[in-house]
């Protein structure tokens, strides 16, 4: 038979599942021998069953009655008995934390005739009118559906007949009185009056709780959480304490260490005379722990003994909220407790020094995210205004500057000294420069993927985008936030990456020292040492190897000296904007072979720089070099533009720039309705000669120079969007030739790897084939998921993502997180097939999900061989892949 309720001596912490988080630590230190008040808990599994069905499944409420009977015996007293009651608490408790999200009921059990007898047996009137309060107005409120502003405003009513600062003044015969208009307000409210039979009251309380599972904001928390809807709450019942029973009673919060630093030392917050609601509710001011060392020093020795029983027995941080009731200390609840960034790695360290865990147990305990969050300075918020504007945080870190509009102001205040911030609706590649000189940039349109993030999280620039709050006003230099505040050109705002919120005026900041040491090897700290010995051990364990996604040397160097174990790619087009782009444009204008020959010539030599300065960062490790990818109409003007331009001067009556003309018919020549989809990767060097033997030559004869100077180049060469093995047979025979041609004129043998990327549906089900002409794979997931879903990865998120996200098509955009039962599957034939037919493939991810810790898990468990991401994300990535190992 299905058992639904545990009493707290028969469960433990390993029945998390099925008593949730509460249940199961209740039940955990009862079994430690701490003083908990008894009690029991009614499983998750009951909970599922009655959302499924709107039944209490069979024989739960004959097991709740027997637990309940058991519960009077223990305590020798019965629920709501009139002249000494038992009252019970009924408390949610999932699996999974979720503060403040589902609903609690207390002093289940007073009723008209019980609260004479508590007012007797304790010896306070005003306590039992106020425990019978809280009951009332919770139960109406939680049980009944009454809106609970309405109790609210009654109590501020009286306490204005009254004049009475707080509750505290209001004394037994007023409580007793709201008692009563709260029980009119719920008749009239519902029709039905406040239940005075304890069994009942219990039973409608625990439904109640079972419920709430399904309530809007535990909804959302969990999507936000990723905490998976059908879990259902376990609800737990138990022996009601008081700790507002006088002063010599209280409630507080403890932690068995500073979850803020990770110091060792009880830390917390106490609240003479007060239940436990009130502490979290901050009705009153708090006292810090160390005043009850001095109110009542006994039960603060048994909580700092029983504080260190727990962080002994969970071997973690600990948190604690406890009661005293009349100098008794009782324990209601202890979890893991949540923690900073820094405590994260702190704890873990000095938990290892002590050898209560082991290193490995060490790294699973701290996240790449909050790895992440250390690497960069932060805002001393504290010191912060409101917020202006709140988009999506797409590349960390903290910076204030100037708000400028458009790329040209940027280079021009950041030349003459200025720190300045981006603003853009969103961003193209002529922005480039803009996003170079800025400190920030902020959008006010699309999401994780799109170009400004992508472009600012490669570079380590801050920024949010979509802040869909704002509107930009480009034209006119300004954007406005929905409060109505104009931000004018010039003006200072301050943008956080890593929390998405945009404020007014400059903040000031914290510098990183976790950054310190990255880049220069400086262990500044007792948190840097933590986070060096989490990498170092991430290093030992992980499979995986982690490689950058760099375009310069700079880049390149970075990604090195944060842990990088080459380049995992090197996307070449980059190579080909600011000055470069007339050499393009004259490539692209070029009639007849002679002139765009001409026109490759002179970009020759520059790629060919560019290529040895990566080279030689990178010396010694791959750099996987991919073939110019981007349809080539991106690196002439914009269409519209132009052909205003060519129509104003026609219709003046003069003649156009002829260079307009030609342009503008070149551009009209290449436009396609779906550029993602027409002319670029592969396609783009089948079709435009000498693109693909200017590039490689290139590559080849920067390998050749460094190893001339004594460097030992490994370069890779890679080869975008191939859908067949007949794209990419014809573009490697190109490929081969070339690199013989330089190697017989340098006299340099070169070598260099010829691979592919994997990022069309076709190319990963046909991967057996492409592998017979490819030595590498390097799954391009941006585009896979673009293809594999349909979603334009450009336009998708502003527009229908959100709602996605809300419906629960998925619970993360696919962009970010890899979607395993599609692209993920793809991802896993591809690397079978190829690896079936080319044992030894090599074969890494190169999309924005390489530095993605969710992502890397599934890599890692695909039996990849790497994962390359941005540089800033490398030491993330690094201790993912170890944490995927453990
Ligand atoms: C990809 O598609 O995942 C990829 C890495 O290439 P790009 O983002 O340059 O299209
Ligand atoms: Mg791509």
């Amino acid at each position: 038979m299905v058992r639904y309720v545990y009493d707290f001596r028969d469960g433990g912490r390993d029945l998390a599942g099925l008593l949730g988080g509460k249940g199961a630590n209740l039940a955990e230190m009862t079994r430690l021998g701490l003083p908990v008040p008894p009690g029991f808990t009614v499983t998750t599994e009951a909970c599922r069953a009655f959302l499924a069905t709107g039944a209490e499944p069979d024989g739960m409420a004959a097991e709740v009655s027997r637990h309940l009977s058991a519960l009077e015996g223990t305590t020798g007293r019965l629920l709501g008995q009139p002249d000494d009651p038992l009252l019970v608490s009924v408390r949610s408790g999932a699996r999974f934390s979720m503060p403040g999200m589902m609903e609690t009921v207390l002093d289940i059990g007073l009723n008209d005739d019980s609260v004479l007898g508590l007012a007797k047996v304790s010896g306070s009137e005003r306590f039992a009118w106020d425990s019978y309060r809280r009951l009332v107005q919770m139960f109406g409120s939680t049980v009944m559906g009454v809106d609970p502003a309405l109790f609210g405003e009654a109590m501020v009513l009286l306490k204005g007949a009254r004049e009475a600062p707080d509750d505290v003044h209001l004394d037994a015969s007023d409580l007793a009185w709201l008692v009563e208009t709260y029980k009119r307000l719920i008749r009239d409210e519902t029709g039905q009056d406040f239940p005075q039979d304890p069994a009942g009251q219990l039973r409608q309380a625990v439904l109640a709780v079972f419920r709430s599972w399904n309530a809007g904001r535990a909804r959302v928390y969990r999507r936000r959480e990723h905490i998976p809807d059908d879990l259902g709450t376990a609800v737990t019942v138990q022996r009601m304490v008081f700790g507002n029973l006088g002063p010599g009673s209280g409630s507080g919060v403890a932690f068995t260490r500073d979850p803020a630093t990770g110091q060792p030392g009880l830390y917390g917050d106490y609240l003479p005379n007060a239940q436990g609601e009130d502490v979290v509710a901050g009705i009153r001011d708090t006292v810090p722990l160390s005043a009850l060392e001095r109110l009542d020093p006994r039960s603060y020795r048994q909580l700092r003994d029983h504080a260190q029983t727990l962080e002994r027995h969970y071997r973690d941080l600990c948190d604690i909220e406890f009661t005293i009731e009349r100098g008794t200390l009782w324990m209601l609840q202890t979890r893991v407790g949540k923690r900073t960034a820094e405590a994260a790695f702190a704890i873990a360290a000095e938990l290892t020094g002590e050898g209560l865990i082991t290193p490995d147990e060490a790294l699973g305990r701290v996240h790449g995210e909050q790895l992440g969050r250390l690497m960069f300075p932060r805002f001393d918020t504290g010191r912060a205004g409101p917020e202006l504007a709140h988009g999506v945080p797409a590349s960390p870190g903290a910076a204030s500057g100037a708000a400028v509009f458009d790329s040209a102001e940027a280079v021009r205040r950041a030349a003459a000294g200025e720190r300045v911030v981006l603003v853009r609706e969103e961003t193209t590649p002529d922005d480039l420069p803009g996003m170079v000189a800025a400190r920030a940039v902020l959008t006010s349109r699309g999401g994780k993927t799109s170009h400004a993030a992508v472009v600012a999280r490669g570079m380590g620039r801050v920024c949010v985008c979509g802040a869909q709050d704002i509107a930009v006003n480009t034209g006119a230099r300004r954007f406005t936030a929905r409060d109505g505040t104009v931000v004018e050109e010039g003006t200072f705002i301050s943008v956080d990456g890593s929390t998405g919120a945009v404020y007014a005026g400059a903040v000031p900041l914290v510098a990183s020292t976790t950054m310190r040491y990255l880049e220069s090897g400086e262990q500044t700290g007792s948190v840097v040492a933590a986070v060096a010995r989490a990498l170092e051990h991430a290093d030992v364990v992980r499979r995986l190897e982690v490689r950058a996604n760099a375009d310069t040397p700079e880049d390149a160097a970075r990604a090195r000296r944060f842990g990088a174990q080459g380049i995992g790619l090197c996307r070449t087009e980059h190579m080909f904007l600011g000055e470069r782009r007339k050499l393009v444009e004259e490539m692209i204008l070029a009639r007849g072979d002679a002139g765009r020959d001409k026109a490759l010539a002179v970009l020759l030599p520059l790629q060919r720089q560019d290529f040895a300065g990566i080279l030689r960062a990178m010396d010694g490790l791959p750099v996987t070099i991919r073939l110019l990818d981007p349809p080539l109409h991106e690196f002439l003007p914009d269409r519209t533009e132009l052909a205003v331009r060519v129509a104003v001067a026609e219709a003046a009556g003069g003649q156009p720039e002829p260079h307009d003309v030609e342009l503008l018919d070149a551009v009209n020549r290449m436009h396609e309705e779906n550029p993602m989809l027409g002319l670029r990767g592969v396609r783009l060097g089948l079709v435009v000669p000498g693109l693909v033997a200017m590039q490689v030559r290139a590559v080849a004869e920067a390998v050749a120079e460094r190893v001339r100077a004594g460097g030992s180049p490994r370069a890779e060469i890679m080869v975008p969007l191939v859908g067949s093995v007949e794209e990419l047979r014809l573009a490697r025979e190109e490929v081969t030739r070339v690199l013989a041609e330089v190697g017989e004129e340098t006299g340099v043998a070169v070598h260099c790897p010829v691979g592919t990327m994997i990022e069309l549906p076709r190319a990963a089900l046909t991967a057996g084939r492409i592998a017979e002409e490819a030595e590498f794979f390097s799954f391009g997931t941006n585009d896979l998921t673009q293809t594999t879903w349909g979603f334009s990865r450009d336009d998708v998120e502003a527009a229908f993502f959100s709602a996605y996200l809300d419906k629960g098509v998925f619970a993360s955009s696919p962009f970010e997180t890899l979607d395993r039962e599609g692209v993920g599957r793809l991802v896993r034939i591809a690397v079978e097939e190829g690896r079936a037919a080319r044992p030894g493939l090599q074969t890494g991810v190169c999309g924005e999900h390489g530095g993605d810790p969710e992502s890397i898990r599934f890599f890692h468990t695909a039996g990849l061989d790497y994962v390359s991401c941005s540089p800033f994300r490398v030491p993330v990535a690094r201790l993912e892949a170890g944490r995927a190992a453990l």
